[in-house]
Formats: structure tokens, sequence, C-alpha cells
């Protein structure tokens, strides 16, 4: 994550000009938690749109500042340098880790906020990437265990030499937030595009019809293999595609397996999570990953309470879809042909 918005891009020419007519999109782009996000907000009053867009953009450069793992005053830094000590952090950040804490509690450890180390030993921090040795991996692996980290109010302390990252569900941890503000304010349509596959639907397009929001084919990241109609819904896509190195022929990806501290390589190409929550979809399309098929749709069975529905790939291209998206996906174009097994 980068400690400053790189660049907030401004394209309503209403605003830019103050005029005011209704209904034309606000829309901007903000580089923010190591990606780009596209912002469309659809109001009334320009106004009015123009102070969200305000709010918003300063919400995000808050929350890139508070938990960026790189930043040096940032929360999750002051946590990770704490050296067992109780570190006081924002109320917000203890908030986010104390949901974070329970999406890994419920998936028993497939995800992990504190991987960390594991994601630095293979370079994908800064792009310098390297296999470590199995007796690293295996040292690293014992030192993962989301249950040391102890948070009492705003006091988080965690044991030396772990540390930990929200990677994994900052992204959504933002959508959430944000969409919070939309829907406080009087815009009641907006779309919400965090990167790398996350987004928010706000309410229903400007005419009523919901969203129609693409899923990446793995196979090929270009091309969207399916479409999922989103109304006041979120949606979150992990895959070994989005951040991956090959080496010696081998591919290696960043979702990494707690238990191994290697690549989670559990049959998945992909994992879609649709839900409420951007927080759940983005924590639990890493934790679907990690779990595979087989066990990922026995925990959509165990927990209705989370409210959600997914989309898995496998690495040989069959496609999964959980039932309760039936009449919200459909495959795209040129995909027609494809077969899509319905867990139920
Ligand atoms: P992205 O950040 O690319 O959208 P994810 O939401 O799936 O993808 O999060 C993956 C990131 O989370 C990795 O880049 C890494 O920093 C961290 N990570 C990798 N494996 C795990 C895991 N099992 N649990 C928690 N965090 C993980
Ligand atoms: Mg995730």
């Amino acid at each position: 994550m980068r400690k400053r918005i790189a660049c907030a891009l401004l394209v309503c020419a209403a605003l830019l000009s103050g005029c005011k007519r209704a209904a034309e999109p606000v829309k901007f782009t903000t580089f923010a938690m190591d990606t780009v996000m596209d912002i469309t907000l659809y109001g009334q009053d320009s106004d009015k749109t123009a102070a969200v867009y305000e709010t918003l953009t300063a919400q995000i450069s808050a929350l890139d500042s508070a938990l960026s793992v790189t930043g040096e005053d940032s929360d999750i830094a002051r946590i990770n340098r704490g050296s067992g000590a109780p570190v006081e952090v924002a109320p917000g950040t203890a908030q986010l880790l104390s949901q974070a804490l329970e999406l890994c509690r419920v998936t028993e450890g497939a995800l992990d906020i504190t991987a960390y180390p594991a994601v630095k030993a293979w370079g994908f921090t800064v792009g310098e990437h390297r296999v470590p040795s199995k007796e690293e991996l295996a040292a690293l692996a014992a030192d993962i265990d989301y249950a040391a980290v102890q948070l009492e109010g705003d006091a988080v302390a965690l044991p030396d030499g772990m540390e930990l990252d929200l990677g994994a569900v900052a992204k959504g941890c933002a959508g959430d937030i944000l969409a919070r503000e939309v829907r406080d304010s009087d815009i009641s349509s907006a779309l919400l595009d965090l990167g790398q596959s996350t987004i928010v639907a706000v309410g229903a397009k400007p005419g009523g019809q919901p969203w129609r929001i693409g899923v990446v084919d793995p196979a090929q990241p270009g091309t969207y293999f399916a479409v999922v109609e989103l109304e006041d819904m979120a949606m979150g896509t992990s895959g070994g595609y989005q951040r991956y190195f090959e080496q010696d022929g081998a591919i290696y990806w960043h979702i990494l397996d707690p238990r191994t501290a290697a690549p989670a390589r559990a049959g998945l190409a992909s994992v879609t999570v649709v839900s409420p929550s951007a927080l759940v979809c983005d924590g639990l399309s890493t934790a679907l990953f990690v779990m595979g098929l087989d066990e990922g749709a026995q925990f959509w069975r165990d927990h209705p309470e989370l409210e959600f529905e997914a989309i898995f790939v496998a690495e040989n291209g069959e496609i999964y879809c959980t039932a309760g998206l039936e009449g919200r996906f459909s495959l795209a174009e040129g995909y027609e042909a494809r077969e899509v097994v319905v867990l139920e």
C-alpha cells in the first residue's frame, strides 16, 4: 500500500464547471492500497455529489495511511514494530482488525493476517521474487498464527518476530466504509471499483437495472467469462493470475497457504465471492482459494450467516457456482457453451 494518493483525477465536466446539471455522474480515479480505484457517483445535485467525492477521497487517503504495511507511521507498521508490547491504534483500525480476526477464526486460518513474513520471503512485497527453501518455509509457517494477535480495546500486541498485514481484506474494508458514506448521502446509485476485482454496487444503475459486472477468466485475464448482476451488493475475486512469478517452469502466486507458507494449490484458479459486505467478499475470496473447491463449498453450506455466494474456477477450467447466484449469474459472450456446475 502506498502512503499517499498518487493521483485524483476528476473527470466530471459538471463538477469542473460548477454548473448544476442533475444526474451527471462524477467519476474519479485514485491510486491507493497499491491499486487503481475507480469511483462513479450518480447524484441529483452536483454540489452534493462533489462534497461526497471530497469525503470519499479523504477517507481513502486516511485508510491507506492507517493500514499501509510499509508506511513508517501507519498503525500496522507500528504494531509490527511493537516487539510484543501493546500498541495503541485508531479505533477504526482496531475495529477492522477485530473483523479480520473473526474471518481468520471462522475460516480456521485459511485466511491468516499474520502471513506477512512469508509474503515478504517470496518477494511479493517488493517484486524481487525468490523461492524459499523447504526449511525456511517450515520456519515461516510455524510463525503464522492469527490467534497470537492480542486485541484489547484499541491496543494490539503481536509477539516479537511476527508481522501482520491486512492486504487480503483492506480493499473490502474500504469498500464497506465508502459505500456507507455514499448511502448516508443523497446518492442512491454508485459503483465503487476498488481495484483488483473488489467492487461495490450501491443501489441499482440510474435507470433501475442492476449493475452487470464481469468476472475475469483466470486463463485469459483480459476477458470476462461471466457476468453477475449486482444491486446493493459487493463482489470480490482472488486468483493466482493476479500476482505471480515463474521460475524454472513453475508458477508461484501471491495467495499463500498459511499451513505451508507456500502458494496455495488446492486446484483452483480463481474464487469470486458475492455478498452485501465487501469485507466478506475480499476475505473469503482469499480464504476459499486456499481451501479449494470441496472444502470451500462445504464452508458455504456451513455458513449461511455470512450471506455470501461464490463462483469457483478450477485450474482445469471447470466452473462452479453456488445455488444462490442462479438468476444473477450468466456466462459471457463466447463462453455460452461452457458447463456450469451449480453447488447445492
Ligand atoms: P489482492 O490483494 O491481489 O486483491 P487478495 O485479496 O486475495 O488479493 O489478497 C492477497 C494478499 O494477501 C497477498 O498479496 C498477501 O499479501 C496476503 N495473503 C496471501 N495469502 C494470504 C492468506 N492465506 N491469508 C491472508 N493474507 C494472505
Ligand atoms: Mg482478499
